[in-house]
């Protein structure tokens, strides 16, 4: 699958390395690659990549990362993509 990224900075993804217990599930879950281990911790090392699918919130054990699902511009980069390839959407974006 093709790697999507929109513009840079408008993730509303965050990280708080302080309640991170270094389980390693967000690493797991992330389809973008956006999250690493780095001495027992997470560390966000393609912030920009992150398509806001929620997926490492959501299985995070401590609370340590947020997110706003859709918001930065995961339906954009959808419907980008299958506007590419001759596929009818809805047209939000
Ligand atoms: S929101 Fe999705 S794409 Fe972004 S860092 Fe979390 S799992 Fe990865
Ligand atoms: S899921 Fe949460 S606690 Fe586990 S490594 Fe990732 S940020 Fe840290």
């Amino acid at each position: 699958m093709e790697t999507f990224r929109y513009l840079p900075g408008v993730t509303t993804l965050a990280l708080d390395s302080e309640a991170c217990v270094g389980c390693g599930l967000c690493t797991t879950v992330c389809p973008q690659g956006v999250l690493e281990l780095r001495e027992g911790l997470a560390v966000l090392i393609d912030r920009d990549a992150c398509m806001e699918c929620g997926a490492c919130a959501l299985n995070c054990p401590s609370g340590a990362l947020t997110v706003t699902p859709g918001v930065g511009c995961a339906a954009y980069i959808i419907q980008t993509w299958l506007k590419g390839r001759g596929v009818k959407t809805s047209g939000c974006c």
